[in-house]
């Protein structure tokens, strides 16, 4: 499989970092950053939708995985 690389830098180690300046946005949002120079590849919810799931899931007493 080929490695991810930034597509400014060619690095290839990335982060994630609270997003704090999209105009317009009502959500809290992550940016998946290049961990060397910044330059933004992706963005992602700040709160981790299969998690939330997995604990309502956990409270309903249903079992996502097996
Ligand atoms: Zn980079």
């Amino acid at each position: 499989m080929a490695t991810s690389t930034c597509p400014k830098c060619s690095g290839i180690t990335f982060e994630m970092k609270e997003a704090e300046r999209i105009k317009g946005n009502a959500y809290r949002m992550m940016f998946i950053q290049c961990a060397s120079c910044g330059a933004v590849v992706g963005t992602a919810d700040f709160f981790n939708a299969p998690k939330l799931l997995e604990k309502i899931a956990a409270k309903l007493g249903l079992k996502l995985f097996d």
